[in-house]
């Protein structure tokens, strides 16, 4: 997926090199699909394992060419079934995927991924942008966590709200996405990418029409606070981003999905839920509201149920569609805003 000169991996080439690759260590170009194959649609991540390969092609690319470039440096799982992986790249830098099982049996997962290591935004309710931005990855770094997860179980959905601000690293996150539509079978409506939304950004995106549904993140129906709350969007009004929303639905024809933490005692009175339901009514839009899951550098309420569900109320009336997402993963520190650079300590 790069030019693979810093780390050489099987994922790390462009197919036609990675073909180049197999056939220099005496395989066809029809192994190299069949390499791609196993892993991304049975989630087979060791050579020793595809059997339809020659065993002597196996032994050579085991030695000399590494099928991915991260390792899985540690891994929890909660009751709930969800699993977070750390995984560790060539450099020593790390970043958190989640496998999200569905609740329904043999419904398969979904699979939370990250696009940076850190991230630049610094949202004082979430862990991973407490350090900064330390690096974009990889179009195959973000590869590499769909086929970990792929190994984990089957994927039946996908969201890039793991660690870092998809946007901000758009062009590789474009292409790994690809790949995962192409070769894992996730396509336009099965992947969600989660933005703060930079409006201009997001214009020259929806242009391309690219094949995932749109969140944005909200959190305030007030400039000046919402700026407080997602630094990054200092100075940009809420209403350009909620602009930008409309302008993505009629380039796409898909409906924009708005985020809204609910920060107990402040962005959750009614207030501020009359507020948003102003600025949404007539929109073509969803609200997710996701009680905040404690930080252990933050210190933000936890909403009580009843509150989280008066705030949807005041959504509904107003005809507003809305939900409140309890996340999931929590023992794990797995939840929404818990992900962070390196394991807790
Ligand atoms: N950078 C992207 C992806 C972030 S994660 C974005 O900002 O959209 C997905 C959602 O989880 C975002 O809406 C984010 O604001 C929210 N979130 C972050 N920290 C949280 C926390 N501690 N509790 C609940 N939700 C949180």
């Amino acid at each position: 997926m790069s030019d693979g000169a810093s780390v050489p991996s099987f994922f790390a080439l462009e197919p036609a090199a990675a073909e180049a690759a197999v056939v220099a260590r005496g395989g066809k170009a029809f192994h190299a699909r069949i390499i791609r194959r196993e892993a991304a649609e049975r989630g087979v991540l060791d050579y020793a394992r595809m059997t339809a390969l020659p065993a002597a092609l196996r032994a050579s690319l085991a030695a000399e060419l590494p099928l991915v470039s991260a390792r899985e440096a540690a891994r929890r799982e909660s009751r709930d079934g969800t699993i977070k992986l750390l995984l560790a790249f060539p450099d020593g830098r790390t970043v958190e995927t989640v496998y999200i099982p569905s609740r329904t049996a043999g419904k398969g997962a979904t699979l939370c991924v990250s696009t940076q290591v850190g991230c630049p935004v610094r949202c004082p309710f979430c862990a991973s942008g407490k350090d900064g931005l330390v690096r974009n990855l990889e179009a195959h770094e973000i590869v590499e966590q769909y086929l970990f997860g792929r190994a984990l179980g089957a994927l039946s959905r996908s969201v890039v709200m793991g660690i870092g601000e998809p946007l901000l690293n758009f062009e590789n996150l474009a292409r790994a996405l690809e790949f995962v539509r192409a070769e894992i079978g996730l396509g336009a409506r099965k992947t969600t990418v989660s933005t703060v939304g930079f409006p201009e950004r997001l214009a020259r995106i929806a242009e391309t029409n690219p094949p995932f549904q749109l969140a944005i993140s909200l959190h305030s129906p007030d400039d000046e606070q919402r700026w407080e709350l997602v630094p990054a969007m200092k100075g940009v009004p809420v209403d350009d981003v909620l602009a930008a929303g409309d302008d993505w639905f009629a380039k796409t024809g898909r409906e924009i999905t708005y985020e809204y933490v609910l920060l107990g005692g402040t962005n959750d009175s009614e207030g501020h839920a009359q507020r948003l339901a102003e600025r949404l009514v007539g929109r073509r839009a969803t609200v997710n509201l996701i009680p905040y899951n404690p930080v252990h550098l933050a210190q933000y309420g936890r909403p009580s149920s009843e509150r989280a569900e008066n705030f949807r109320m005041v959504l509904e009336e107003a005809g507003i569609v809305a939900t409140v997402r309890w996340s999931r993963g929590m023992e794990a520190d797995a939840a929404c805003g818990q992900l962070r650079m390196r394991p807790a300590r």
